[in-house]
């Protein structure tokens, strides 16, 4: 007989997903289309990645929700991708961990 161990709790969803549903961010230029924003999409090239977060940054600067944006990346634990006109984390890698307290 084989013995699974449950997880107390379901993983937390994503940081982007739950921004998206952050009421703050209703009317984001970046809504419905979150993989624009990532800092990385496997199999793009170096020049197609820099177009397309050029691009992004675009659309934050003329996003209604700029300002709630901002703060609201301050209370994500590893932002990732195009957040507030600016882009976190490196392509290729995993977003960083904070350093144990
Ligand atoms: S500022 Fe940019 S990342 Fe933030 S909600 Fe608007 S479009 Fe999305």
């Amino acid at each position: 007989m084989t013995h699974f161990k449950m997880a107390a709790r379901p993983p937390a969803a994503p940081d982007p997903i739950t921004a998206l549903v952050d009421d703050r961010l209703a009317g984001a230029r970046c809504a419905g289309q979150w993989p624009r924003f990532d800092v990385d999409i496997a199999g793009e090239s170096d020049k197609q990645r820099a177009e397309r977060l050029a691009w992004a940054r675009g659309q934050c600067s003329v996003c209604p929700v700029l300002a709630a944006c901002r703060t609201a990346v301050t209370e994500q634990r590893r932002p990732s991708g195009v957040w507030a006109g600016r882009v976190y984390g490196e392509p290729g890698r995993p977003p960083r961990k904070k350093a144990a307290a």
